[in-house]
């Protein structure tokens, strides 16, 4: 099949003459997604011209634009989209040096015109979009990136840390869920992808402080990394250990506490299951195009490889658990759980999904929202991590004869 592509990348001279360091800031009175009598149009009024592109994913059907870089600070949601084909709409820090708006569009819309024009007194631009009406068959022949899931990987490790010995310290990767375009939930003015940043830094410091442990982000920003950049970044590090952090906030339930997720290829139990729900369309909606990734390699090694991690992320739970307990962290009534959850899904590093508590309780918000009321969980996590790294080690000669 012949994908078209709808990606206009501006390269003219003039653009490049522009100086692009400060960011190119919204005039939000001048901008606005609104729909037409044929389809829907997106005018940008920014103070300064960025380069930028655009193109459109389907399934979801979503139209995605990233620049070269907006500030979206004060940029509100509903006063920018006043369109019924957009259903929703996401921005913000996609990478380092870039940005990117999704759109979802509840109805097929094709690219007709895109145009930055730039006015030559005070140098601000304008950015339009117009898309017309289209039937699914023709958005779906128009629809995909521009270039491969590669791209996003590529872009997505600004900074790779260098691989360790074989026989170096252990290294742990912690990976605060969410970021940039993905804030994750979202309650009480509090933002998942922000607190778990904040929380992972905390816990990075206080393991490399031991002396024991070589800790690293999957990202140091609030920028949008995809899964796949999530795991080569572990896997260039040579990770023993990778620790996703998240906090939910649910909408019926009183759930509460921590509970910490291991691998479960057989089944998710209903928090796992919700909790995957939640979580594996976020590349989806952040606009990575997911459709010619193919998992299903090397099954027999990978296969292998897990016979021994396996049981580790396991053994490294428990502890996990124990040690938040004795820390005097809350945890869930259920703190363990084990589900089929992607990002637990690399083979040759111990992985585990920590869900730190929930924004959607009260009390955990409260908490998990001051430095004193996360030394707990910062303790715990540490102090859990020490334990396993000794009791694997000692496991390991036997395992290793
Ligand atoms: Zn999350």
């Amino acid at each position: 099949m012949i994908r078209v592509v709808a990606a206009f990348l501006m390269t003219a001279g003039s653009a490049f003459a522009q100086d692009f360091s400060g960011l190119a800031r919204i005039d939000h009175a001048a901008s606005a997604i609104t729909d037409t009598r044929q389809g829907m149009a997106v005018d940008l009024q920014l103070s300064q011209i960025v380069p930028y592109r655009v193109f459109t994913l389907d399934e979801p059907r979503r139209l995605v634009v990233d620049f070269r870089e907006i500030d979206w600070t004060g940029t509100d949601k509903t006063q920018l989209d006043q369109s019924d084909i957009a259903s929703d709409i996401r921005f913000g820090a996609f990478q380092a040096g870039w940005s990117r708006l999704v759109v979802d569009l509840s109805e097929p819309v094709v690219l007709k015109a895109a145009e930055m024009t730039v006015n030559q007194l005070d140098n601000t631009a304008k950015l339009t979009l117009v898309l017309r009406d289209a039937d699914q068959v023709e958005f779906a022949a128009t629809s995909g990136a521009p270039v491969s899931a590669a791209w996003d990987i590529a872009t997505a490790q600004p900074s790779l840390p260098a691989p360790t010995p074989e026989d170096g310290p252990l290294t742990v990767v912690l990976d605060p869920g969410h970021g940039g375009v993905d804030p994750g939930a979202i309650q009480g003015g509090v933002v998942e992808a922000n607190l778990m940043l904040k929380l992972a830094i905390e816990v990075a410091e206080a393991l490399n402080r031991t002396g024991q442990v070589r800790a690293i982000l999957t990202r140091e920003a609030d920028i949008f990394v995809p899964l796949e950049g999530r795991m080569t970044i572990a896997r260039a590090a040579k990770a023993d250990l990778f620790i996703s952090l998240h906090a939910d906030a649910l909408e019926v339930d009183e759930a509460r506490g921590a509970s910490i997720y291991t691998l479960n290829a057989e089944g998710s139990d209903r928090a796992a299951a919700r909790m995957a729900e939640r979580h594996e369309r976020g590349d989806l909606l952040a606009g990575v195009d997911l459709s010619e990734q193919d998992d299903r390699v090397a099954t027999v090694l990978m296969d292998l490889a897990r016979a021994e991690t396996e049981p580790q992320s396991q053994r490294f739970a428990e502890q996990a658990v124990a040690a938040l307990r004795d820390a005097g962290a809350r945890l869930n009534s259920r703190p363990r759980r084990e589900g089929r959850l992607a990002v637990l899904n690399a083979p040759d590093f111990a992985s585990v999904l920590i869900e730190v508590g929930f924004l959607s309780n009260a009390n955990d918000r409260a908490m998990l929202s001051t430095p004193s009321g996360r030394a707990p969980v910062v303790e715990g996590i540490v102090s859990g991590v020490l334990t396993w790294a000794r009791e694997e080690a000692a496991r390991a000669p036997l395992v290793r004869q």
